[in-house]
């Protein structure tokens, strides 16, 4: 495109109007993410950004842009997927991500991003990839503009300790041939992975300092790396411009994680009341995403793949999940930044379902709908670290919209069905244009 316009330049006679960037949306029920009251404006997007946020509209200006008639349909911010696994395959078990070759792995890597952004996520936080250059190649084929995805941050691949989650080798086979994570055993060992995976262009680094119910030698409740390791990854993060992302259920792994300086905190199922302190005294700073619907689609609705596989199992899990809500509603009670996304990527908890966490949110924790949409929008914008300028429908900030059939604050989940998803932009741009009967050019008309 550049070069194409770089050519014309040259060539072209001085009366060619430049290329139409401006989009129009007119007369819009604007959700902007911020908490307030839908309202009626017209929204003009210059370039990237939104120009203006007019309420009562823009009549009587002069505008050079493509029109699109909202009648008073929704538009809001993009959603924030904030627990993304873009290279899960949505198989049964996870050894499969470490028999599936390179190539293939990169393009199912890249026909999830797709997925994500057809589903009307703009952002995506990934929480581990499971090869270390899966995340690093998918976001940068998508920043280049090669391949619809959302906005991503990449992650590492799982550093977790030996026996650890994640840790799938056996003794008589070839350590390589079982893995889609990273072991690691004291400090050194962390930070020289860490460092490894900045090096490879990671933005998040990811560790696992806790046990989980799915693993039953090493319980939710088992805390499974030292400070020491929990500190060396954190340094790295810092000394490198990184966040570090944590699956932190029992109560010590996540007060090692606050205290040590990690970003974002997943699940805390087993959160005491110094953790949830902890936690609450750094709200300034840390993100926490439960991940529900991997855990609730695992105990509901995966008995057509064998799960939970034994009544104890299910029993554990029903008690982790519990635990993890009721901790979830505190945390919300003491103003903490709790976001949706779920661990989306087995056949049970496919991905492209990712707006059912929203729903989980209002069912499951009590949220409203309004702060289930805040959750994914105005913090999910924050949780990219772009508040300043991603993740609401205002001046100034990035033009990632979402044109809406219905009302998601009378319902939810009618985010989840990609056919009320009108229209979908990124950074100024349609990935998915409105129905031609909307849009109307009109240049130079108010
Ligand atoms: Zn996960």
């Amino acid at each position: 495109m550049g070069e194409t316009l770089a050519r014309v330049e040259h060539s072209a006679p001085a009366t060619v109007d430049p290329p139409m960037s401006a989009t129009l949306f007119r007369d819009a029920r604007v959700l902007d993410g911020s908490g307030e009251a839908p309202y009626r404006a017209d929204v003009l997007v210059d370039g990237e950004r939104i120009a203006a946020v007019a309420r009562g509209g823009l009549a009587g200006a002069t505008i050079d842009a493509a029109i699109v008639e909202c009648d008073g349909r929704t538009l809001m911010p993009g959603l924030c997927e904030s627990h993304a696994h873009l290279s899960f395959v949505d198989t049964m078990t996870l050894q499969h991500h470490a028999f599936l070759p390179v190539e293939e792995h990169l393009l199912a890597t890249l026909r999830h991003a797709k997925l994500y952004l057809d589903s009307g996520f703009t952002s995506c936080f990934s929480a581990a990839a499971t090869k270390p250059r899966l995340d690093v190649v998918a976001r940068n084929a998508i920043d280049r503009g090669e391949h619809p995805g959302p906005r991503t941050l990449a992650a590492s691949v799982q550093l977790t300790p030996t026996g650890g989650v994640g840790d799938l080798r056996q003794l008589h086979l070839d350590p390589g041939d079982a893995m889609y994570t990273q072991p690691c055993d004291g400090a050194d060992a962390f930070r020289r992975a860490a460092r490894e995976a900045c090096r490879e262009g990671v933005d998040v680094l990811k560790i696992v300092p806790s046990g989980d119910t799915s693993t039953p030698h090493i319980p939710s409740a088992a805390t499974l790396m030292t400070a020491d390791e929990v500190a060396a990854v954190c340094e790295v993060g810092r000394q490198r411009g990184k966040r570090v992302a944590a699956h932190a259920r029992s109560a010590e792994s996540i007060k090692l994680c606050v205290r040590h300086g990690a970003d974002v905190l997943y699940h805390l199922t087993c959160a005491d009341e110094e953790a949830l302190d902890l936690v609450e005294a750094a709200k300034d700073r840390v993100f926490v995403a439960p991940a529900l619907a991997v855990t609730w689609t695992r105990l509901h609705e995966a008995g057509n793949f064998g799960l939970p596989a034994s009544p104890a199992l299910r029993e554990r899990i029903e008690a982790d999940l519990g635990m993890t809500c009721e901790r979830m509603r505190a945390l919300k009670r003491r103003g903490v930044r709790v976001l949706p996304g779920g661990d989306y990527g087995f056949p049970w908890n496919p991905h492209g379902n990712n707006a059912r966490d929203l729903q989980f949110f209002v069912d499951l924790l009590g949220y409203t709908p309004m702060e289930a949409i805040v959750a994914a929008t105005r913090h999910g914008g924050a949780l990219m670290g772009r508040g300043a300028d991603l993740g609401l429908v205002r001046a100034g900030y990035l033009a990632d919209l979402l044109l809406v059939d219905g009302d998601p604050l009378a319902d939810v989940a009618l985010l989840r069905d990609r056919s009320r998803l009108r229209a979908i932009m990124k950074g100024g741009a349609f990935h998915k244009a409105p129905p031609p009967r909307d849009a109307r050019e009109q240049r130079r008309a108010a």
